[in-house]
């Protein structure tokens, strides 16, 4: 008998504590707004002004390739003239350089050079549109359509548009008598998609300059409808860091000869079980990774799930089930393995005396490089595999920028301010930009796109019908109105 009251007696303190920290989680996840106040009016763009610039944007096929060789240079003239075309009091006030490739570098002079200026980043490039796919486009990739309510085209989404609002947005500052007081710094890098140097050689010239930067945003996150389960209202992620990357060469060399008397194990066997044990031994799931995100967003989650994330003590395996169940959300809790390349073989009655593969890890932050390939060689455990990097083709998880920050803050404030039912959060971005390179010269590096995207908006990127709403851009164009004034003018 008195064991049964021992155990109700801790049954009854679990349940407290449950109910106590699930209440507790949420108490510190307000989002009041950082006060600000502008002397300028609001701006209420045309609709169709930023559509027709982003249009023609878009028709210019800045498509950057892994040989720089194979770019076309007078396309990004081009597309430097139609911005100077656009933007006359832009390129009239502002300062350009255009670095070796095609980068822009701008800046605006504030009137307090003693402070660190802040800078506004997006790409100029775009991924090609898959020949296989041409016919399944409403609109042709490259015509940048306006129809329907959208700009349709490559580019559109990922991520012209963020260029494009940027400008539209100082553009107007500049009409409305504007004066940054930090300075202001515009960054469009030319091969961001091939993962290349553009943006590195920016950084560089920064730092050379001895350049420190009071805060950065370039493209990243969006405000999501609908793609994250169990909450209500708009959720926006906020990337606050970014996965690491790495390439891993595999190569496993057997005896090669006739395929009449092959060897009990050739070199192709070798690498597919090697690649066998990576893909059945995934990193571990860390289910902490997403603790920042979820506390911030649950105000709006649904009890369960606040109960859940405020009680991973007791809940966490049901959690790590629940979150490695899809491919996006696996990935955000752990260091991801792709297979990605698989050579061998020449003839087939020859057995190949080399077979190579390539696969690829998103690597997560508080992780390393050095693990990733440690814990590679230990799953593998076969000494006729041999590892090697691909050259210039790893880097480590970015560290993390503040979430409780002005910066940040101001970033939360003018989501709110044009989206009331968003709730914001801190997360970090599964896949690379070219803002990794600015942690070199800020602390506060920020990875975000002020566009509401459903899933299936999102499938578009990098894919068929890349499109976007004529109200998300002019939501764009006010947001980056409101954010460059709140940064280079509010407290920071
Ligand atoms: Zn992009």
């Amino acid at each position: 008998m008195p064991f049964i009251y021992t155990l109700l007696a801790l049954l009854l303190v679990v349940i407290l504590v449950v109910i106590v920290r699930t209440f507790l989680f949420s108490r510190d996840a307000r989002q009041d707004p950082l006060p600000f106040s502008s002397e300028l009016p609001d701006l209420q763009p045309d609709l169709l002004v930023p559509a027709r610039h982003l249009s023609a944007a878009i028709q210019i096929p800045t498509i950057s390739h892994a040989d720089p060789a194979e770019d076309r240079p007078e396309l990004f003239d081009a597309l430097h003239n139609l911005l100077q075309e656009s933007y006359p009091l832009l390129h009239g006030r502002l300062s350009r350089e255009v670095l070796p490739g095609g980068s822009l570098l701008y800046t605006w002079p504030g009137s307090k050079p003693e402070l660190e200026p802040v800078l506004f980043m997006a790409h100029q490039d775009v991924v090609p549109a898959d020949e296989h796919t041409l016919a399944k486009w409403t609109y042709p990739p490259f015509s940048g359509a306006i129809e329907d309510g959208f700009v349709w085209g490559r580019g559109s989404m990922d991520i012209k548009c963020q260029l494009i609002a940027v400008m539209e947005a100082v553009e107007n500052l500049l009409a409305q008598g504007f004066q940054p007081c930090r300075t202001i710094i515009l960054a469009f890098s030319h091969d961001e998609e091939v993962l290349g140097m553009g943006a590195r050689v920016i950084v560089t010239q920064l730092k050379e300059q001895g350049i420190r930067l009071a805060a950065v945003i370039d493209e990243g996150t969006s405000i999501l409808d609908g793609v994250l389960p169990g909450f209500k209202g708009y959720t926006a992620p906020i990337a606050v860091t970014e996965k690491g990357y790495l390439s891993l060469k595999l190569t496993a060399e057997a005896s090669g000869g006739h395929s009449s008397t092959p060897a009990p194990e050739t070199s192709i066997g070798i690498l597919s079980r090697a690649i066998d044990r990576l893909q059945s031994n995934p990193f571990p799931y860390r289910v902490q990774a997403v603790l920042p995100l979820f506390k911030a967003l649950s105000p709006t989650a649904s009890t369960v799930m606040k109960m859940a994330f405020a009680n991973l003590w007791l809940f966490s395996g049901l959690v790590r089930r629940q979150l490695s169940a899809s491919t996006e959300t696996a990935a955000s809790i752990h260091t991801t393995t792709a297979p990605t390349i698989f050579h061998s073989g020449i003839k087939d009655n020859v057995l190949p005396s080399l077979a190579e593969a390539v696969v690829n890890f998103r690597i997560l932050p508080g992780e390393t490089v050095a693990e990733v390939i440690d814990r590679v060689r230990t799953v593998i455990t076969d000494e006729r595999v041999t590892l090697t990097p691909l050259p210039n083709n790893a880097w480590e998880p970015s560290p993390v920028s503040p979430s409780d920050g002005p910066a940040f803050h101001h970033i939360t404030s003018v989501v709110r301010e044009l989206y009331p039912t968003a709730t914001c959060a801190p997360n970090a971005m599964l896949g690379a930009t070219d803002s990794r390179h600015y942690h070199a010269i800020s602390d506060r590096v920020y990875r975000f796109t002020p566009i509401v995207s459903r899933k299936e908006d999102i499938e578009r990127i990098h894919g068929i019908n890349e499109r976007l709403s004529l109200e998300n851009l002019s939501l764009m164009v006010k947001f980056f109105h409101r954010l460059i004034q709140r940064w280079s003018c509010g407290q920071m």
